[in-house]
């Protein structure tokens, strides 16, 4: 049989007291993810208006149009061999030890070597 003491409930009100903690914790962190995701949607509308400013910028200056455009999307995203919508990041291993690197990191996890740029967006 299950102890109720190991668990926080005694049945004098511990375990109701427990469960309106556990609530006020996952209300709490509910409002906090909310948050992240209002934030990281905020920067995404962001980026996008920074986006077309600089491609409606790129079209005024020079003779490039939205077919260009597109045809250099579906290059760029196929360039990890899956038309996905996604810009992956390559596969890089590390100089020193081999071994496969994370494109998260900017060290190898493996044994601390410092990850070469291979581009402008792999610092960011
Ligand atoms: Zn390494």
């Amino acid at each position: 049989m299950i102890n109720p003491l190991m668990f926080g409930h005694d049945g004098s009100g511990m375990a109701a007291a427990s469960s309106a903690a556990d609530a006020a914790r996952a209300t709490a962190a509910a409002g906090s993810a909310k948050r992240d995701v209002t934030n990281l949607e905020d920067r995404i509308e962001r980026l996008s208006l920074v986006c077309m400013a600089m491609w409606s910028l790129i079209q005024d200056k020079t003779q490039l149009t939205e077919e260009d455009l597109l045809e250099r999307v579906k290059m760029i995203d196929l360039m990890d061999g899956q038309e996905d919508g996604k810009a992956s990041r390559s596969i890089q291993k590390c100089r020193a030890c081999n071994r496969v690197m994370s494109p998260r990191h900017r060290k190898c996890l493996y044994c601390g070597e410092k990850k070469l740029a291979q581009s402008a967006f792999d610092a960011i």
